[in-house]
């Protein structure tokens, strides 16, 4: 029996990726809002890996279980189903504040919910944060900027936003969890910190969000058109591979020449409010962080190629189950 057990100690912690030691001074209580999202769940990963102990909280509007599921029943992980509209009780040094759709369909969907999300969602989580002296990091977004007049975008631009077009859910809501932050942080001493997240793609991106990158690759292996919105003259700028500028319309022949696809161009309707250019002047990230993206583009677009592709074969193979 002794045996038995010991090798199921053996085969439980070999079950999870490595974890490393932190003694107890340096190991932080994390929660992640929004953590079973695609950004969210790297997160997740990171944080878990460097030694710390993270909760990660969402309601599954758009994330799954399935991208955290590596960390289910590791004493430093926790996963709770819960909505952040809703207050929330518990005791942590930092939070992580990603709980948003992310995607024009996705926060389309439901604007209301979507504005919720964002403001009542943010109010909760600075509240927490307020209670418990925690620092809380909001992900923003180059949204914020709306159809922008100066280019690239710095830290000191205010934006061009629409506040009553379809996107303005999303776009203001995010622009007020940012006032809420620096009030927080001015009335209250709550310590903060913003990231305008760019254009950002990868694994565990949903397959089917509607973003521009998982349209195009999922259109391209399955031998469709690519969908380009207007003359596809406008631009972005995709991280993993930021800050380089392409128009959608070269975005759309990258991804067809590296998924070596016979899928056609297609041309459809502008989308309304669409900014037509968008790239991050990430001068400042260089200086006071030091950071700056190391991964090419098309290593980006190759790597999530790959993971699309498993992910078809796996629905392909759970259909016939
Ligand atoms: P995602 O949709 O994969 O993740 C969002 C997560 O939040 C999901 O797991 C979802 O279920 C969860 N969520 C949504 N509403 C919630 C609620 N009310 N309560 C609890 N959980 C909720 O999107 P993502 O790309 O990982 O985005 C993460 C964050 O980064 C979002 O705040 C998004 O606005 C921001 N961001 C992302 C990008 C990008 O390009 N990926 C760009 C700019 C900003
Ligand atoms: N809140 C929360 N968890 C906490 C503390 C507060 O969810 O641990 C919520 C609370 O429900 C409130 C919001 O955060 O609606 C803002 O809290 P704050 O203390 O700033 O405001 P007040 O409760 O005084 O209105
Ligand atoms: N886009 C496109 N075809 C698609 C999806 C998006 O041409 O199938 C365009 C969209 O109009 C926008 C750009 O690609 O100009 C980026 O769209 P996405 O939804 O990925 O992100 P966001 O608009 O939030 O930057």
């Amino acid at each position: 029996l002794r045996e038995k057990i010991r090798d199921l100690e053996q085969s439980f912690s070999q079950k999870y990726p490595p974890v490393k030691f932190l003694s107890e001074k340096d190991r932080k209580r994390i929660l992640i809002t929004g953590g079973a999202g695609f950004v969210g769940s790297h997160l997740t990963d990171k944080l878990m890996m460097d030694g710390h102990e993270v909760t990660v909280v969402d309601n599954f509007f758009t994330g799954r279980k399935r991208n955290v599921e590596h960390w289910i029943g590791h004493e430093n992980f926790e996963l709770i189903n819960h909505d952040v509209v809703e207050p929330l009780y518990i005791e942590v040094d930092q939070i992580y504040h990603l709980a948003s759709p992310a995607s024009p369909p996705n926060y389309m969907y439901n604007p209301i919910k979507t504005l919720k999300t964002n403001t009542i969602g943010t109010l909760n989580m600075l509240g927490l944060a307020k209670r418990v002296g925690a620092r809380l990091l909001l992900a923003s977004t180059s949204e914020v900027y709306g159809d922008p007049e100066v280019h690239p975008q710095n830290e000191e631009y205010w934006g061009h936003v629409n506040p009553i077009g379809p996107r303005a859910c999303y776009d203001e809501g995010k622009r007020v969890a940012e006032t809420m932050c620096y009030a927080y942080m001015k009335q209250e001493g709550v310590e903060v910190r913003v990231a305008r997240i760019f254009n950002t793609f990868g694994s565990r991106m949903h397959m089917n969000d509607g973003r521009v990158v998982s349209n195009f690759i999922l259109q391209a292996l399955q031998g469709e058109p690519l969908t380009v919105y207007g003359s596809g003259a406008q631009t972005r700028a995709f991280q993993y591979g930021n800050p380089e500028e392409h128009t959608i319309l070269e975005f759309a022949r990258l991804i067809k020449s590296l998924v070596v696809s016979r899928s056609q161009i297609q041309f459809l309707p502008e989308a309304q409010d669409d900014p037509q250019r968008r790239r991050p002047d990430i001068r400042k990230a260089k200086m006071l962080l030091g950071w700056e993206p190391v991964v090419p583009l098309e290593e980006g677009l190759n790597k999530t190629i790959q993971y699309f592709s498993r992910e078809l074969e796996h629905q392909a193979n759970n259909q016939y189950i």
